[in-house]
Formats: C-alpha cells, sequence, structure tokens
C-alpha cells in the first residue's frame, strides 16, 4: 500500500495520487514576519517538511512553495483591525518592510536550525500586488465580487460550496464574528479582497479602486496559482487557518477558476506550553531562539535546536503537543542517544576489519526498513518511526560491542541511519564535526579544580604531593603563588 494522507477536505484517509505523475505541488502557508518564530512554527514546519522530505524519499519531484507574509495580515483574522507588521514596526520603530525583511531572516535561521528543508519558493505578498489585483479584477468581472467605497468585497451568497472545508454554515460564520462588521458589506459574511488605505496608511498602492492593500486571504491563492497550477496537490496549513483563512482561499481560487483548487488539503495540530495554550499574557510564549538558548523562566536549559525537532517528531502531526522543559529534556536525551550511536557506528568503519555484511543482519535492516515505511505511509506516524529508529541504535549497540563485526555489516546499519533518520527524518547528520578544544572559561574552571585540590594536599601537611603537582603544573606552563587567602595562579608568559 502506498501513502496514505488524511485529507481534511472529504475528511478521511486518501491514497495519495498527484495530478501529474512523479510530480508534486505543495503549497504551505507560510509565516506572518512580525515576530521571532516560536515553538507553534516549529511544530507546522517540522510537520511539512517532514511530508516534503518523505515525498522525496519516495522518488516524487516536489515543488515546495511557501509564502511569506508581509502585508494585510490584519489584528484580526477576519478583515478588521490593523496590519500586525504596522503595528509592530511602529513599536520597533522601523519601517515595515524593514521589519519584515528583519524578522524573514530570523525565520530562515530558526528553521535552518532545526534542519528544515528551504522551500524551493518563498513569494512574498508585496512582490505579488499585481497579480492580487489581476485576481480581484476577474473576481469583479465574473460577480462574485462587489466594490464599495475604495474597497472590494467578495460576496459569499454567490459561491455555493462556501465552507466546506471548515463544514460551517454561513449562520455559523456570522454568530461567531469577533469584530463589527463593516457597513459597507451586503452581509455580514462577505470578506475583503482588497481594502481602501486612509492617506496616512504606510502599505498601500495604487490600484483600479484607489490607493489601497490585498486583504490577507488573496495572496495565497494568487500564488500558489502562480507558481503550482490553477489545481494544486497538497496545501497545508495550521489547523486554525481552516477557518477563515482556507474557506475564503478556496472561494476565491474556485470562483476564479471554476475548478478545484486543491485536492488534499492537510492541516497540522497546535501546540499546547506546560499543558496551557500558549500566550504572551500566560509568560509561556516561547521563541525558537529562546527554546534554543534556554533564556526563559520556563526552561531550566537551552536545548539542541534537533532535540526540539525530535520532541516534535514524538506526536503525530495531527495531535496537539504539549512543550514543557521535562519533555525537552526527555527528548534531547533521546536525540542524544542517537547521535551517539551514529557516531560509534561511523568511528569503528574506520578500525573494523573489512567483509562483506552479515546477511542476517541485512535481513533484520531490511525488516526494520519496511515497518519505517509503513509507519511513513500511514499518515506520516513519525512517532512510530522514530521508534524503528530507535530499534536500529539497539542493534548497532549490539553490533559494536561485537569485536567480529566488519565493515560491511557498519556500513549497511550507516546507511540506514543515513537514509530514514537524515534524509526522511531529519535528525541523523551527514557529519557531526568534532568539537573545538577548551574555550577559556572552561579552562580555568578545569585549573581552579586542579589549583584546588593541591592546595588541600598543602593545608594538610601532604607536602610531596602539593610540591609534585606544583612541578607538573608549571611544567605545563601555569605557575602558583601560594598566598594566605590560599594558591592564584597566572599562566607563564614565553617569549613568541
Ligand atoms: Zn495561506
Amino acid at each position: 500500500m502506498g501513502l496514505q494522507l488524511y485529507n481534511s477536505l472529504t475528511r478521511r484517509k486518501e491514497e495519495f495520487k498527484p495530478l501529474e505523475e512523479g510530480r508534486v505541488g505543495i503549497y504551505v502557508c507560510g509565516p506572518t514576519v512580525y515576530g521571532h518564530a516560536h515553538l507553534g512554527h516549529a511544530k507546522s514546519y517540522v510537520s511539512f517538511d517532514i511530508l516534503v522530505r518523505y515525498l522525496r524519499y519516495l522518488g516524487y519531484s516536489v515543488t515546495y512553495v511557501q509564502n511569506i507574509t508581509d502585508v494585510g495580515h490584519l489584528t484580526d483574522d477576519a478583515d478588521e483591525g490593523e496590519d500586525k507588521l504596522v503595528v509592530a514596526a511602529k513599536k520597533e520603530k522601523k519601517h515595515p518592510m524593514a521589519l519584515a525583511e528583519y524578522y524573514t531572516r530570523s525565520y530562515f535561521e530558526d528553521m535552518d536550525l532545526l534542519n528544515c528543508v528551504r522551500p524551493d519558493i518563498s513569494p512574498r505578498a508585496t512582490g505579488h500586488i499585481i497579480e492580487q489585483i489581476e485576481l480581484v479584477k476577474v473576481l469583479l468581472e465574473k460577480g462574485y465580487a462587489y466594490e464599495v467605497n475604495g474597497s472590494v468585497y467578495f460576496e459569499v451568497a454567490k459561491f455555493p460550496d462556501y465552507g466546506k472545508l471548515s463544514g460551517r454554515n454561513v449562520d455559523d460564520m456570522i454568530a461567531g464574528a469577533r469584530v463589527e462588521v463593516s457597513p459597507d458589506k451586503k452581509a455580514p459574511a462577505d470578506f475583503a479582497l482588497w481594502k481602501k488605505a486612509e492617506p496616512n496608511h504606510i502599505m498601500q498602492w495604487p490600484s483600479p479602486w484607489g490607493p489601497g492593500f490585498p486583504g490577507w486571504h488573496l495572496e495565497c491563492s494568487v500564488m500558489s496559482m502562480k507558481y503550482l497550477g490553477k489545481t494544486i496537490d497538497i496545501h497545508g496549513g495550521g489547523l486554525e487557518n481552516q477557518f477563515p483563512h482556507h474557506d475564503y482561499e478556496i472561494a476565491q481560487s474556485e470562483a476564479a477558476n471554476g475548478v478545484q483548487f486543491v485536492r488534499t488539503w492537510i492541516h497540522n495540530n497546535m501546540i499546547t506550553v506546560d499543558s496551557q495554550k500558549m500566550g504572551k499574557s500566560l509568560n509561556n510564549f516561547i521563541t525558537l531562539k529562546q527554546a534554543f538558548s534556554g533564556a526563559h523562566e520556563r526552561l531550566t536549559r537551552g536545548y539542541e535546536p534537533l532535540s526540539v525537532r525530535q520532541l516534535i517528531l514524538n506526536s503525530h502531526y495531527r495531535s496537539p503537543l504539549d512543550f514543557s522543559d521535562a519533555a525537552l529534556f526527555a527528548a534531547q536525551s533521546g536525540y542524544q542517544k542517537i547521535t551517539g550511536a551514529v557516531k560509534a557506528v561511523r568511528k569503528r568503519m574506520g578500525t573494523a576489519a573489512q567483509g562483506e555484511a552479515d546477511k542476517k543482519v541485512a535481513e533484520q535492516l531490511k525488516q526494520l526498513r519496511e515497518k519505517f515505511e509503513t509507519a511513513m505511509n500511514d499518515d506520516l506516524n513519525t512517532s512510530v518511526a522514530l521508534s524503528v529508529l530507535f530499534e536500529l541504535v539497539r542493534l548497532a549497540q549490539k553490533l559494536l560491542k561485537d569485536s567480529s563485526t566488519n565493515v560491511g555489516t557498519l556500513n549497511l546499519v550507516n546507511v540506514l541511519f543515513d537514509r530514514l533518520g537524515g534524509e526522511v527524518l531529519g535528525i541523523v547528520k551527514a557529519e557531526y564535526p568534532e568539537p573545538a578544544g577548551l574555550d577559556e572559561k572552561r579552562f580555568n574552571q578545569l585549573v581552579d579544580i586542579v589549583v584546588g585540590i593541591r592546595d588541600k594536599a598543602r593545608k594538610n601537611g601532604d607536602f610531596e604531593t602539593s610540591d609534585a603537582m606544583r612541578a607538573k603544573l608549571e611544567a605545563s606552563g601555569i605557575e602558583l603563588h601560594d598566598g594566605p587567602q590560599g594558591t592564584q595562579w597566572s599562566i607563564i608568559e614565553t617569549e613568541p
């Protein structure tokens, strides 16, 4: 059986078949770049990274498009409030475009550390204003939209399939509206395609309806169409984007093109931190930079980025995931176990005897690989796939204990680590550079320890030990100065 994916549109697992054999186009809603990426971003983009990696592992040629939202995402996800970028830019006293550039770079930096493969195309919303205006024109011509006072709205009553993804009907949506309805709208559920800009609004462009800016949802319809075509294989995003964002995208795209917009919709579930929804007011809002450095009061230490990745892979992408210091710590020790085994296998390959791979081990490895693929084919069950990787770790440890294990066998183990743990899961690295020598701080700590031990010997009258240690330290270039406050030390300067 091939790859089965859960399609949010049909609400069931389906055998995945791309429109064109051997090729897959994926569009994933990218970040709105007005702050550093946080743990929620990590869960979302690691999940889609796994999908892209696994499709490539299966031999598909994948085009992965993930946009950068740098205009039009308002503080209310519907179409009221202020532009999130403009609000943050005012606070940081930057031009909104400078802010967007800064946080876009920060985002890629964090995603690189999480070992997420970069998208093939990362289109910016502000780079596609012309195409967005064109789509609005089409929707006006086809009678799905109307213009009022310089703004253009999509008229949901004209689109019978409206809400088919989230399963909400128009009445539910109106009841759930959090903001006052603009008096310009014909019906409360209508949404903005283009918004009129007030003269002092910094992010604005000329349009046939006067100066304005695009509604947030428009960019994804336009950019997926431009780079992947009118019907795309897979569209991904967070569960929180299913409504309204994705239902709006469907309405705009299908009304304009008259064909199905997306064949498979994939949504990843959300995260909690210490079992609570992550929020700035709860003081559990943790950015990736804080998770990596440990600079957050909920964390006892900084975590290796790939152990954050490993924690994400421990649960299914459609399940919620709870981040906590303890969970991160457990994931980190698991990650180190895998890393340790991979390094040991590679090191041993340098000294082990030559020879062909053991047939029994080769068969065991083949079975592990099949088990891994079965798990991944079942809607990307990474937690089972990860447990298979741990089985491989245990097998490797057993083989390393046996002095007769030869290079051929170790090579097969290493290849499987690379393919399953590296290529698909992204937690095994191709190379592990040797750590640099002791830094100054650690060197000083080490000498303090040694000098402390010698000082104790001297105070106890064990002059034989203390004198021997002094001599050895001096030979290593460290001079001791005994005094009433204890012993100080310095490095003996030598002529260059
Ligand atoms: Zn989107």
